[in-house]
Protein backbone atom coordinates (compact mmCIF):
# COMPACT_ATOMS: atom_id res chain seq x y z
CA UNK A 1 0.00 0.00 0.00
CA UNK A 2 1.57 3.11 -1.00
CA UNK A 3 1.72 5.74 1.65
CA UNK A 4 0.91 8.58 -1.36
CA UNK A 5 -2.15 7.01 -1.86
CA UNK A 6 -3.26 6.43 2.00
CA UNK A 7 -3.19 9.95 1.99
CA UNK A 8 -6.32 10.16 -0.25
CA UNK A 9 -8.43 8.31 1.28
CA UNK A 10 -11.24 9.36 3.83
CA UNK A 11 -13.84 6.97 5.59
CA UNK A 12 -16.95 6.74 3.72
CA UNK A 13 -19.04 6.29 7.08
CA UNK A 14 -17.40 9.13 9.56
CA UNK A 15 -15.11 10.68 6.40
CA UNK A 16 -12.11 11.07 8.66
CA UNK A 17 -8.92 10.33 7.22
CA UNK A 18 -7.84 6.83 6.83
CA UNK A 19 -4.81 5.37 7.50
CA UNK A 20 -2.22 2.51 8.44
CA UNK A 21 -3.33 0.94 11.74
CA UNK A 22 -1.74 -2.06 13.03
CA UNK A 23 -1.65 -3.18 9.11
CA UNK A 24 -4.82 -2.71 8.25
CA UNK A 25 -6.52 0.54 6.77
CA UNK A 26 -8.88 2.59 9.63
CA UNK A 27 -10.05 5.74 10.86
CA UNK A 28 -10.04 7.26 14.33
CA UNK A 29 -13.34 6.29 15.06
CA UNK A 30 -12.43 3.04 14.57
CA UNK A 31 -13.79 1.97 10.88
CA UNK A 32 -11.93 -0.50 9.55
CA UNK A 33 -11.44 -1.66 5.84
CA UNK A 34 -9.80 -4.48 4.12
CA UNK A 35 -6.21 -4.29 2.20
CA UNK A 36 -5.22 -7.06 0.19
CA UNK A 37 -1.70 -8.34 0.06
CA UNK A 38 -2.15 -11.76 -2.05
CA UNK A 39 -1.12 -12.11 -5.67
CA UNK A 40 -2.17 -13.66 -8.78
CA UNK A 41 -1.72 -13.73 -12.18
CA UNK A 42 -5.01 -14.37 -14.37
CA UNK A 43 -5.21 -14.65 -18.29
CA UNK A 44 -6.47 -10.73 -20.04
CA UNK A 45 -8.65 -11.54 -22.71
CA UNK A 46 -9.23 -7.93 -22.81
CA UNK A 47 -5.46 -6.71 -22.88
CA UNK A 48 -5.68 -5.05 -26.56
CA UNK A 49 -8.04 -2.18 -25.12
CA UNK A 50 -6.16 0.96 -24.91
CA UNK A 51 -6.48 2.98 -21.73
CA UNK A 52 -3.87 6.10 -21.10
CA UNK A 53 -4.08 8.18 -17.86
CA UNK A 54 -1.39 9.24 -15.34
CA UNK A 55 -1.19 10.31 -12.17
CA UNK A 56 -3.89 9.10 -9.40
CA UNK A 57 -6.23 6.65 -11.26
CA UNK A 58 -8.93 5.00 -9.48
CA UNK A 59 -10.14 2.00 -10.71
CA UNK A 60 -14.11 2.07 -9.80
CA UNK A 61 -15.00 -1.82 -10.07
CA UNK A 62 -11.42 -3.00 -10.67
CA UNK A 63 -12.02 -6.49 -10.76
CA UNK A 64 -8.14 -7.75 -10.54
CA UNK A 65 -6.84 -4.17 -11.24
CA UNK A 66 -5.64 -5.88 -14.87
CA UNK A 67 -6.93 -2.47 -16.42
CA UNK A 68 -5.41 -0.11 -14.36
CA UNK A 69 -2.23 -1.85 -14.46
CA UNK A 70 -2.12 -1.33 -17.84
CA UNK A 71 -2.72 2.56 -17.59
CA UNK A 72 0.35 4.44 -16.87
CA UNK A 73 -0.73 5.50 -13.65
CA UNK A 74 1.84 6.43 -10.92
CA UNK A 75 -0.32 6.05 -8.46
CA UNK A 76 -2.71 3.40 -9.03
CA UNK A 77 -5.91 2.95 -6.94
CA UNK A 78 -8.56 -0.13 -7.24
CA UNK A 79 -11.90 -0.20 -5.59
CA UNK A 80 -14.05 -3.65 -5.89
CA UNK A 81 -16.29 -5.30 -3.58
CA UNK A 82 -15.01 -8.03 -3.87
CA UNK A 83 -12.14 -9.68 -1.42
CA UNK A 84 -11.14 -11.83 -3.75
CA UNK A 85 -10.92 -9.41 -6.79
CA UNK A 86 -8.77 -7.07 -4.27
CA UNK A 87 -6.55 -9.81 -3.35
CA UNK A 88 -5.15 -10.11 -6.87
CA UNK A 89 -5.94 -6.23 -7.67
CA UNK A 90 -3.25 -5.86 -4.66
CA UNK A 91 -0.49 -6.73 -6.86
CA UNK A 92 -0.72 -3.71 -9.24
CA UNK A 93 -2.48 -1.03 -6.98
CA UNK A 94 -3.33 -0.07 -4.03
CA UNK A 95 -6.82 -1.92 -3.41
CA UNK A 96 -9.53 -1.00 -0.96
CA UNK A 97 -12.94 -2.81 -0.26
CA UNK A 98 -15.65 -0.87 -0.45
CA UNK A 99 -19.39 -0.77 -2.27
CA UNK A 100 -19.33 0.99 -5.12
CA UNK A 101 -22.90 2.47 -5.17
CA UNK A 102 -22.35 4.20 -1.86
CA UNK A 103 -19.78 6.96 -0.76
CA UNK A 104 -16.45 6.06 -1.79
CA UNK A 105 -13.48 6.05 0.20
CA UNK A 106 -11.59 8.96 -1.15
CA UNK A 107 -11.42 12.51 -0.33
CA UNK A 108 -13.01 14.96 -2.41
CA UNK A 109 -10.80 16.34 -5.80
CA UNK A 110 -7.72 14.12 -5.61
CA UNK A 111 -8.31 11.98 -8.69
CA UNK A 112 -6.90 12.77 -12.47
CA UNK A 113 -8.63 9.92 -13.61
CA UNK A 114 -11.43 7.80 -12.78
CA UNK A 115 -11.13 4.75 -14.79
CA UNK A 116 -14.54 2.37 -15.08
CA UNK A 117 -14.61 -1.19 -16.76
CA UNK A 118 -17.83 -2.87 -17.38
CA UNK A 119 -18.72 -1.74 -13.58
CA UNK A 120 -21.63 -0.05 -11.70
CA UNK A 121 -20.95 3.70 -12.14
CA UNK A 122 -21.67 5.84 -9.63
CA UNK A 123 -21.59 9.39 -11.79
CA UNK A 124 -22.03 11.12 -8.49
CA UNK A 125 -19.48 10.20 -6.25
CA UNK A 126 -17.02 9.86 -9.40
CA UNK A 127 -17.58 13.76 -9.78
CA UNK A 128 -16.74 13.79 -6.16
CA UNK A 129 -13.55 12.69 -6.16
CA UNK A 130 -12.17 13.94 -9.48
CA UNK A 131 -10.14 16.75 -9.20
CA UNK A 132 -11.08 19.76 -11.16
CA UNK A 133 -10.47 19.14 -15.66
CA UNK A 134 -10.18 15.47 -14.16
CA UNK A 135 -11.56 12.72 -16.99
CA UNK A 136 -13.52 9.60 -16.64
CA UNK A 137 -12.93 6.61 -18.88
CA UNK A 138 -15.72 4.18 -19.20
CA UNK A 139 -15.41 0.84 -20.83
CA UNK A 140 -18.71 -1.02 -21.56
CA UNK A 141 -19.74 -4.06 -23.61
CA UNK A 142 -20.13 -2.61 -27.53
CA UNK A 143 -22.97 -4.10 -30.18
CA UNK A 144 -22.13 -7.75 -30.36
CA UNK A 145 -19.52 -8.63 -27.69
CA UNK A 146 -19.16 -11.83 -27.03
CA UNK A 147 -22.10 -12.88 -29.29
CA UNK A 148 -20.58 -16.21 -30.59
CA UNK A 149 -20.24 -17.11 -27.01
CA UNK A 150 -24.08 -15.75 -26.10
CA UNK A 151 -25.53 -17.65 -29.14
CA UNK A 152 -23.50 -20.77 -28.54
CA UNK A 153 -24.36 -20.90 -25.29
CA UNK A 154 -28.55 -20.01 -26.12
CA UNK A 155 -28.17 -16.78 -23.72
CA UNK A 156 -29.53 -13.17 -23.71
CA UNK A 157 -27.99 -10.69 -25.67
CA UNK A 158 -26.25 -7.67 -24.35
CA UNK A 159 -28.87 -4.77 -24.12
CA UNK A 160 -27.21 -3.02 -27.50
CA UNK A 161 -28.10 1.18 -25.77
CA UNK A 162 -26.33 0.49 -23.50
CA UNK A 163 -24.03 3.91 -24.43
CA UNK A 164 -26.93 5.65 -24.78
CA UNK A 165 -28.33 4.98 -21.30
CA UNK A 166 -24.61 5.64 -20.07
CA UNK A 167 -24.93 9.36 -21.65
CA UNK A 168 -28.12 10.39 -20.37
CA UNK A 169 -27.53 8.62 -16.88
CA UNK A 170 -24.45 10.44 -16.71
CA UNK A 171 -26.10 13.95 -18.21
CA UNK A 172 -25.34 16.92 -15.34
CA UNK A 173 -22.07 15.44 -14.26
CA UNK A 174 -19.97 14.96 -16.91
CA UNK A 175 -19.70 15.94 -20.47
CA UNK A 176 -18.70 13.12 -23.17
CA UNK A 177 -15.32 13.70 -24.82
CA UNK A 178 -15.76 11.20 -27.65
CA UNK A 179 -16.01 7.03 -27.83
CA UNK A 180 -14.38 4.68 -29.96
CA UNK A 181 -14.86 1.23 -30.29
CA UNK A 182 -12.26 -1.62 -30.07
CA UNK A 183 -12.93 -5.10 -31.40
CA UNK A 184 -10.59 -8.71 -31.64
CA UNK A 185 -11.65 -11.88 -32.08
CA UNK A 186 -10.75 -14.21 -28.92
CA UNK A 187 -9.93 -17.55 -29.37
CA UNK A 188 -11.84 -18.88 -25.81
CA UNK A 189 -10.98 -22.29 -24.20
CA UNK A 190 -13.48 -24.08 -22.93
CA UNK A 191 -12.28 -22.94 -19.22
CA UNK A 192 -12.31 -19.34 -20.72
CA UNK A 193 -15.55 -20.00 -22.07
CA UNK A 194 -17.09 -21.03 -18.61
CA UNK A 195 -15.32 -17.79 -17.02
CA UNK A 196 -16.52 -15.29 -18.97
CA UNK A 197 -20.78 -16.39 -19.17
CA UNK A 198 -19.99 -16.43 -15.21
CA UNK A 199 -18.79 -12.83 -15.29
CA UNK A 200 -21.82 -11.72 -17.75
CA UNK A 201 -24.80 -9.96 -16.77
CA UNK A 202 -26.89 -12.22 -14.40
CA UNK A 203 -29.33 -12.88 -17.34
CA UNK A 204 -26.59 -15.40 -18.60
CA UNK A 205 -26.59 -17.36 -15.16
CA UNK A 206 -27.88 -20.34 -15.91
CA UNK A 207 -28.57 -23.74 -13.47
CA UNK A 208 -25.14 -25.73 -12.10
CA UNK A 209 -24.16 -27.86 -14.10
CA UNK A 210 -26.06 -26.66 -17.19
CA UNK A 211 -23.55 -23.78 -17.92
CA UNK A 212 -20.49 -26.75 -18.28
CA UNK A 213 -23.04 -29.14 -20.22
CA UNK A 214 -23.46 -26.45 -23.12
CA UNK A 215 -19.91 -25.47 -23.05
CA UNK A 216 -18.73 -29.10 -23.36
CA UNK A 217 -20.32 -29.40 -26.89
CA UNK A 218 -18.98 -26.11 -28.29
CA UNK A 219 -16.29 -26.35 -30.87
CA UNK A 220 -12.70 -25.59 -28.70
CA UNK A 221 -11.46 -23.10 -28.84
CA UNK A 222 -14.35 -21.09 -29.96
CA UNK A 223 -13.82 -17.81 -32.21
CA UNK A 224 -15.46 -15.20 -30.15
CA UNK A 225 -15.63 -11.48 -31.06
CA UNK A 226 -14.75 -9.24 -28.28
CA UNK A 227 -16.27 -5.36 -28.54
CA UNK A 228 -16.13 -2.98 -26.09
CA UNK A 229 -16.97 1.19 -25.97
CA UNK A 230 -14.25 3.11 -24.49
CA UNK A 231 -15.14 6.64 -23.93
CA UNK A 232 -14.02 9.75 -22.23
CA UNK A 233 -16.01 11.82 -20.13
CA UNK A 234 -15.04 15.31 -18.58
CA UNK A 235 -16.39 17.07 -15.53
CA UNK A 236 -19.76 18.64 -16.42
CA UNK A 237 -20.17 22.13 -14.71
CA UNK A 238 -21.24 21.61 -11.28
ZN1 LIG B 1 -14.83 6.23 10.03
Amino acid sequence: MHPDAVALLRCPHCRHRLQLIDGSLGCDQGHRFDIAREAFLEAGHLDFIPLDAHGVVVDAGSGPAHHLAATGAELPLALDSSTAALRRAARRATAVGCDLWKELPLRAGVADTVLNVFSPRNGAEFARILRPGGRLITVTPGRGHLQQLVEGLGLLSVDPDKQERLRVKLAGLFEPRGSERHERTLELRHRDVLAAARMGPSAWHLEPGELEGRVAVLPEPLEVTASVDVAEWSSGPR
